[in-house]
């Protein structure tokens, strides 16, 4: 009810009541001057008059601000047909004036959030741009070279050659991963959960890369002989790429003789924390927070050496967390790593 009294009625109110009283006064100055002053038609009058007063200025003021807000309103709503389109115009000031505000909160907001995506959106393209400038360079060089006429000796041709091979596998890679990254980002990796052997996807995992384990003599172990398969319920591909991404960097960044260490273990009734351990050249406490940010790197041209992109791990971090799955890092500089996440058992 009190809302209901808005101030343009008592505007309304206050105008009226000047008015009645000037009037009376007026009228009665009239009537006593030519000696027909009646109380009781003065009473009457200033009833009469107040209310017909009250109603014509009211009416009035309404209307105009009626018609003053309506083309606003349109205006607004062209902009904003959510907030705006669907009420009707409202003639109450104070309540114009809170729509008006939390429009202009909301466009702060809106604004806001884009200022950070463009701000995003120009990093990733530099960042983007960055990584792939080396490799193609590299093999433009390589490709340019040959064409001067080193392909005439056969030697340097298949070396050269060999490199913008290498030069083009990396771009691949790089590619690769980013088409990961924008699927995940964009929520557009639809999970085929299905039960499946953790064990068994884990021996997989070692064999794809034991040539790699091998060039620097690491041996990819499990901590113990598991004799049953322990069944999880997970997107087996995608856990694939988790397994691989965190062994992968557990050769990369590990000693020449190291071990890459992997093990299973009940976290609580319903979940399972897989670790994935080494003992290579471990990481600084100071970097353990921005590690699985996007194009994150310890150490910018160590691991560019080691043909990483800096997305390995946000895309495994993107992974766990679209199977709403959680991923934790422990790390000790020349010490080692271990990486480890959670599954769903099948019960
Ligand atoms: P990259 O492609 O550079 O390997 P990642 O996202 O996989 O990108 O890893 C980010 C950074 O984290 C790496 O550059 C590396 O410095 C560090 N890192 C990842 N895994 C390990 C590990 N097992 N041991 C030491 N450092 C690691």
């Amino acid at each position: 009810m009190k809302n209901k009294i808005t101030k343009s009625k008592f505007f309304s109110f206050f105008t009226a009541l000047y008015v009645t009283l000037l009037q009376t006064l007026l009228l009665s100055v009239f009537l006593y001057l030519f000696s027909v002053l009646n109380v009781y038609f003065l009473c009457f009058w200033v009833v009469f008059s107040f209310i017909f007063s009250f109603v014509l200025i009211h009416y009035r003021l309404d209307k105009y601000i009626y018609n003053s807000i309506k083309n606003t309103y349109e205006e607004l709503a062209l902009i904003e047909s959510t907030t705006f389109n669907s009420r009707l115009v409202n003639t109450d000031m104070a309540s114009l004036k809170i729509e008006i505000d939390n429009y202009a909160k909301n466009k702060k907001l809106e604004l806001e959030a884009l200022k950070v995506r463009e701000e995003y959106r120009k990093e990733f393209i530099g960042n983007v741009s960055h990584e792939l400038k080396t490799p193609l360079f590299t093999v433009q060089g390589y490709i340019s070279t040959l064409l001067e006429g080193a392909a005439e000796d056969p030697n340097i041709r298949d070396k050269y050659l060999k490199r913008a091979e290498k030069g083009v596998d990396r771009l691949i890679y790089i590619v690769k991963d980013l088409d990961m990254i924008t699927k995940l980002e964009i929520g557009d990796l639809n999970l085929n959960l299905e039960a499946f052997d953790i064990i068994q996807l884990i021996s997989n995992v070692y064999e794809l890369l034991e040539i790699k384990a091998n060039n620097k003599n690491i041996s990819l172990v499990l901590d113990k002989n598991y004799l049953e398969p322990i069944m999880v319920i997970a997107d087996q591909e995608r856990i694939q790429q988790v397994l691989t991404n965190l062994v992968v960097n557990s050769i990369k960044y590990g000693h020449t003789n190291g071990t890459t260490e992997i093990s299973v273990e009940n976290l609580n009734s319903s979940k399972l924390i897989i670790r994935v351990t080494d003992n290579g050249e471990g990481i600084e406490a100071k970097h353990l927070t921005r590690l699985f940010e996007r194009f994150y790197r310890v150490d910018k041209s160590g691991s560019r050496q080691e043909g990483g992109s800096g997305l390995g791990l946000s895309i495994v971090k993107h992974i766990i967390e679209v199977h709403e799955e959680k991923i934790y890092v422990e790390s000790k500089l020349a010490v080692g790593s271990e990486f480890s996440f959670t599954l769903q058992k099948q019960n």
